[in-house]
């Protein structure tokens, strides 16, 4: 029997990708992706955007220029976005506000909605709206957003609350909204599929760290807690963010030290956690000088453990059970060290890993914890580029 001829379509073929834009403060990130099939056809990063001129090293000037230096480099690897009959541009919105709890296709009032955002979160949004302009100039195919505070969107009141006056809370949208949640989402999924059981039937802790860190209390796929807040700046030990500190600290730093707010801000953000504590913020790198005998290295190794722990024995009691454990992200996917010092001394209540399946170096999502053990702890690589495209496929094809 002989095939008909193809006929063109206008219905997307299941190996056209979507173009997943992640527009930092100062960088692009890109990945041209089939969503089905997960095969990546081109990825990389503009950087320094917006520091051009002066040393004639610097980057693209806004996002839009970064845009065509990506174009130039999918050219200069051969990827041709026609001629890969392009689907969709996918882009990661860090903030959604209290408004958006599934990904949409971006038109004129979403992105208004999503600049009526901006106070909420001033390093992040403005980035995306400028990566969507940008986008839509230069592509004719449909822009979809993707929102990292979604997954959260519906916490439990009780977990979404801070103890604030209400009216004040209400005027200024002041909740804990909860960032990395396109990961959290993936990874959450991606667990179930490994131990080959329902997301609905799962208790699962999920620890995403990263540069920046988070935790998830996920109950039958649907978060219930997390370490996030109002901004990305409360919760776990990162990078070089503080994480969780005493409210009191800023007016403290203000009388005592005499430093603004905003400096305040910045010193959280950009000059604490590992960073305030061991001088550098690259885990690999705390990981060497403790190994070496560093005692601040040690310190802050120490205290990042401490505070994981903190969070994995309050979600046990949010979820009041748990079934697995699971570790992803640079320093969860890639930290034996890590992964061993979170569950030490909590064989009690059921955790622990095996030494052999925990140093094991694989990149693939697997079980670390002894065979029957009361509860599992995984290793689950996140994909958030690869969950935005299938996401950014799902809008096109519920129309
Ligand atoms: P981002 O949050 O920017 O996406 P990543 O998920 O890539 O970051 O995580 C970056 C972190 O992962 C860095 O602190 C880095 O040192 C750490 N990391 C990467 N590889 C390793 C490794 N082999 N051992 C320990 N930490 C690692």
């Amino acid at each position: 029997m002989t095939e008909p001829p193809t006929q063109p379509t206008t219905e997307p073929t299941t190996d056209q990708p979507v173009l997943v834009l992640n527009a930092g403060s100062s960088s692009l990130k890109y990945q041209l992706v089939v969503p089905e099939s997960g095969h990546v056809l081109a990825s990389g990063t503009v950087e320094r955007i917006g520091e051009g001129g002066g040393d004639g090293g610097g980057g693209p000037a806004d996002h839009a220029e970064a845009l065509q230096q990506m174009q130039q480099r999918l050219r200069d690897d051969g990827v041709d976005l026609q001629a890969v009959g392009l689907r969709a541009v996918g882009h990661r919105v860090v903030h959604g506000g209290p408004d958006f709890s599934d990904p949409v296709l971006v038109d004129d009032e979403v992105l208004s909605r999503v600049r009526d955002l901006v106070p909420l979160a001033p390093l992040h949004n403005p980035g995306a709206i400028t990566g969507i302009e940008a986008a839509q100039e230069a592509y004719d195919v449909p822009q979809v957003a993707v929102f990292d505070t979604a997954f959260f969107s519906d916490l439990p009141a009780a977990a979404a609350t801070y103890a604030l006056p209400r009216d004040l809370a209400r005027e200024h949208r002041l909740r804990r909204y909860g960032f990395h949640g396109t990961s959290h989402r993936y990874v959450a999924g991606a667990t179930a599929d490994l131990l080959g059981r329902p997301l609905a039937d799962l208790d699962q802790v999920v620890l995403h760290l990263g540069n920046g860190c988070s935790a998830s209390a996920v109950h039958g796929g649907r978060a219930v807690d997390t370490s996030m807040g109002l901004t990305p700046l409360e919760g776990l030990v990162m990078g070089t963010r503080s994480g969780d500190v005493d409210p009191g600290l800023h007016a403290f730093l203000h009388r005592e030290a005499g430093l603004s707010l905003d400096e305040v801000d910045e010193l959280l953000n950009k000059r604490s956690g590992l960073q305030g504590i061991a001088g550098v913020n690259d885990f690999r790198e705390v990981v060497r000088r403790k190994d070496a005998g560093d005692d601040d290295a040690r310190l802050a190794f120490d205290v990042f453990v401490h505070r994981l722990k903190h969070y994995v024995g309050a979600y046990l009691a949010q979820l009041g059970r748990l079934d697995v454990l699971v570790f992803t992200a640079g320093i969860g996917q890639n930290s034996p060290p890590v992964r061993a010092a979170v569950v030490e001394g909590l064989g009690g209540l059921g955790l622990s890993v095996d030494p052999e399946r925990n140093e094991a170096r694989k990149n693939e999502a697997r079980v670390i914890s002894p065979d029957g053990s009361p509860v599992t702890v995984a290793v689950v690589p996140t994909n958030e580029e690869l969950a935005i495209a299938r996401q950014a496929a799902e809008v096109l094809s519920r129309g």
